[in-house]
Formats: C-alpha cells, structure tokens, sequence
C-alpha cells in the first residue's frame, strides 16, 4: 500500500490510497476534485472508489465532479449517511469488509463527530477523518461524550498502537497548545509541540500520526490521566471523572480556546 496525502483547501487531507500489486486506488475524502484528479493523473493509477468518512461538504465535495470523470466509481460510507453522502453506493457498518485492489479494507462506525463517522482500516493505518485528529478529535456535533469516547478509546484504541492514524485535518499544532494547557505536566505534548512546530515551519505534513502518539498526547484519550483529571476537577467540580463526563469537560474546555 503507497499513501499520498493530497492537501485541500486550508487544511483538509484527502488521501490516495494505492495498492501496489494492482495498481487500483481509492480516495479517502476528496475535499475537492481537482487536487485529487491531478493527483492521479500524476501516479498513473486506476482510481475505483471514493471512502468517505461522514458527510460533511469538507469530506465529500469532490465526490461529484470525480464521479463524472469516472462513473464506475464505488462510493463507500457509513449505512447510516444514506441520502447524506454524494454518489453513495455502499453502506456499511462496524466489522464490514471490502477489498480495494488487493488491499483489505475493514470499517468502524465512529460517531461521536456525526452519528454516521466510520473509519478505514487497511493494512496498518486507519483513516479517521474528524473523529480522530493529531491531538485532538472532531467536535461533537451529533453525537454524544460517551459515544466519542468509545469511537477514540474502546474502538480506533483497540488497533494496535504501532497503527498509522491518518485524520482530516491539519490541526495538530493548534490540538497540542491546548493538550498542553490541559496538561501541563505532560513532557510528551511539550517535545511533540516542539516538534511539530519545526514541522509546520519547514511546511512539512504532520499525518500520520501512531496511535501510540494519540494515547501519550491526546487530551481526548488521556481521560484517566491525573494531569487531565485534575484540569477537569477545576474547571468543574462536581464532576464523577467518568470517561464521558471528564472528555465532555475537555471538548468544551477546547471549544472556548
Ligand atoms: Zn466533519
Ligand atoms: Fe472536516
């Protein structure tokens, strides 16, 4: 499997998607058609299929005018989205499979963001979308704390921590100045903010990520961490520090920063 990364808009990543032995390819949510088509006109792959991972206009936007340069293009989304999502012609559910050349795709509902968020498992990476970002997640738009915190923790968590995470936006610098002001003691959020800075100035991508990253510095995983309990305990005490509720804190805490 190659991954491209194709930046849309001011922040956006749509994804090319290649696999290697056939030299089939998907998009993963095409902000735009143009970026996406010159994309492959310059790999010289044969594109089959758009994954969107929701439905908003900055995940799907694209799906039209690409689906008229190649109508045979399978449109896959969650079951859920159906009527939501552009040229949808697959709709799938948590443990659905499909194959994209010879590379297998397996799917996750993820609401949280929206109630139909899925993520694209292949191989060893995920594509996430708005519900997991590089420190940071989606806001809560249709969904509830509870069922962000199992897309993020119970069911994206339970892949393997050396897992590529590839999300939505390129937020990641902006995501860790909060993590650190929600926890301060955290040395791992400082040498990543670090990092990523000299990143961003040298205009490099910050995708992927490892979910080994997300679980030593996202603010939204690290609900059971004293350094975020305690930042939850202050802004609002009478909180039982569940999970939902200490994410709940943390997401509206983000909100206002
Ligand atoms: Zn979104
Ligand atoms: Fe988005």
């Amino acid at each position: 499997m190659k991954v491209t990364p194709i930046p849309c808009r001011t922040d956006n990543y749509a994804y090319l998607v290649v696999c290697q032995e056939t030299n089939q390819a998907g998009v993963v949510d095409p902000t735009d058609a143009p970026p996406v088509i010159a994309e492959v006109e310059k790999s010289g792959v044969d594109l089959t299929a758009i994954l969107n991972t929701h439905h908003h206009h900055d995940h799907i936007g694209g799906n039209n005018e690409l689906l008229e340069r190649w109508p045979g293009l399978v449109v896959y989304g969650h079951q859920s989205d159906k009527g939501r999502i552009d040229g949808q012609t697959r709709f799938m559910d948590t443990g659905d499979t499909f194959t994209l050349g010879a590379l297998e795709v397996r799917t996750l509902h993820n609401p949280g963001h929206t109630t139909g968020g899925i993520s694209y498992v292949i191989e060893d990476a995920v594509f996430t979308g708005d519900t997991m970002f590089a420190a940071g997640c989606g806001r809560l738009f249709e969904g509830t704390p509870e069922m962000m915190y199992t897309s993020l923790c119970k069911v994206i968590g339970a892949l393997p921590e050396q897992t590529k995470v590839y999300f939505g936006h390129e937020y990641t610098e902006a995501n860790l100045r909060f993590a650190a002001h929600a926890e301060p003691g955290n040395g791992h959020i400082a040498e990543r903010l670090a990092r990523v800075r000299e990143m961003r100035a040298a205009g490099k991508f910050t995708t992927p990520s490892t979910l080994a990253e997300e679980w030593r510095t996202n603010p939204f995983m690290r609900v059971d961490s004293p350094g975020i309990q305690e930042t939850v305990k202050k802004n609002d005490p009478g909180n039982d520090l569940s999970p939902a509720n200490v994410l709940a804190v943390v997401r509206a805490m983000k909100d206002k920063f």
